[in-house]
């Protein structure tokens, strides 16, 4: 599962590491072995943390000082419109992979993310009963520019390892909303206002995955979410690549 590489493709385009950057060849000596080689390094496998233990049972974030609270100190106090959300990595283990992705070009970093989330959470999204996998947009002006969506990007290798289809055209994002590190959590709430419209108001499905690369306040996704509920969506769960933990 591990070999995704095309051999051509390789060779005018070689594949780097999602972790280290470093170019993946062919094969891999590692332990003493001879392998062929698979979209990541087999040594920076263990430079990466995945979210474990106990997390908050409705963002997923790994719980801090706590470690017997239900909930993180940002889910005990602000009401979320999604059902509930699953993170991949630790965001301080990948940041720097994730910014290579987003702003580098970096796509075929996806084949590891998707491999990696079937691996951690593929048996928990499976037992979910979600009908559509739907990454967060981005303005078209923007999407343009970039030559890519990163998240839409990502949710297509987990369509592709979980088997579950992907769509695209479920919501719209119809605001470009200033950078959302510069702004507070009440700015960016107010930020988001109509930022995302639905197309058609009436959606089929009755419980959706919502994809995006990195979970911060929550404030993308709650907008996206309390949208597909209001057009007769039951549960928006939400995955994202990376989260912070609970200070
Ligand atoms: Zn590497
Ligand atoms: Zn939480």
């Amino acid at each position: 599962m591990l070999m995704m590489n095309n051999p051509v493709l390789d060779l005018i385009y070689p594949r780097r590491c999602p972790v280290c950057d470093g170019i993946v060849g062919m094969f891999e000596f590692h332990n003493g072995h001879i392998h062929k080689a698979g979209p990541v390094h087999r040594k920076c496998l263990n430079k990466i943390e995945y979210i474990k233990g106990p997390t908050c049972q409705k963002c997923g974030k790994p719980l801090g000082s706590d470690k017997t609270a239900e909930y993180c100190t940002d889910c005990q106090r602000t009401r979320h419109f999604f059902t509930k959300g699953y993170s991949v990595f630790l965001y301080r283990s990948i940041s720097g992979s994730i910014y290579r992705f987003k702003y580098m070009g970096r796509k075929e970093y996806a084949d590891f993310y998707g491999w990696a989330t079937k691996k951690r959470l593929g048996k928990r999204l499976k037992g979910l009963g979600i009908e559509a996998i739907v990454p967060v947009p981005m303005y078209k002006d923007k999407e343009r520019k970039r030559g890519y969506n990163q998240a839409e990007v990502y949710a297509r290798a987990v369509s592709k390892a979980l088997d579950i289809p992907l769509e695209t055209d479920l919501i719209r994002r119809v605001r470009n909303t200033a950078p959302m590190k510069e702004l507070d959590a009440v700015r960016r709430r107010n930020n988001l206002k109509k930022a995302f419209i639905m197309p058609q108001n009436d959606v089929k499905f009755k419980c959706v995955l919502i994809i995006d690369d990195i979970y911060t306040t929550g404030s993308t996704i709650d907008e996206i979410a309390h949208e597909f509920q209001m057009a007769g969506v039951e549960k928006v769960y939400f995955l994202t690549l990376a989260i912070g933990q609970t200070t």
